[in-house]
């Protein structure tokens, strides 16, 4: 029998590791994007990108393309923070854990929302959200992806 001891993830790696097993939920196949909203190493809430409740999703419809990119979906951040709200959940001081770094508008949303750290796996676009991090407080980290997450079987 073999008792191979492997290494134990860090918080930081167990959060971001269930933040890819959330963007696996994602319906628009532009950017599969997932996060894990938590406060004292217990999850308050989730969401990935998809589209608004009841509306179809991008991977059977297509997308709705505008400036180049898919306004169809609320971002995972976006939608994380709104599962909070609609469940009367307080975030205030909690961190994120997003798969790519936060669009502008959910930087926005993420920082009024009284998110004070925001973890993410890659890069994804707009710099300016390091310098304005850096003004109000809100501390951003990069976690890099230990994890590969993928579906294996048949979808649900
Ligand atoms: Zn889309
Ligand atoms: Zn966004």
């Amino acid at each position: 029998m073999s008792e191979r001891i492997r290494p134990r993830a860090s918080w930081d790696d167990y959060f971001m590791s269930i933040a890819q097993v959330v963007a696996t939920r994602s319906t628009c196949h532009r950017k599969y994007v997932g996060a894990v909203i938590v406060r004292q190493r217990t999850i308050l809430s989730t969401g990935y990108n998809g589209s608004i409740r009841g509306m179809p999703h991008c991977i059977d419809v297509g997308h709705m393309m505008e400036g180049g990119h898919c306004v169809a979906t609320i971002h995972a951040e976006a939608n994380a923070i709104l599962q909070a709200a609609k469940n009367g959940v307080s975030i205030d001081g909690s961190t994120i854990y997003v798969t790519a770094s936060p669009c502008w508008n959910c930087f926005k949303q993420a920082a009024n929302a009284g998110i004070s750290r925001i973890c993410y796996g890659e890069f994804y676009r707009d710099q300016r959200i390091f310098e304005v991090a850096a003004q109000i407080g809100v501390e951003l980290a990069h976690i890099p992806v230990k994890f590969k997450v993928e579906m294996v079987g048949p979808e649900d």
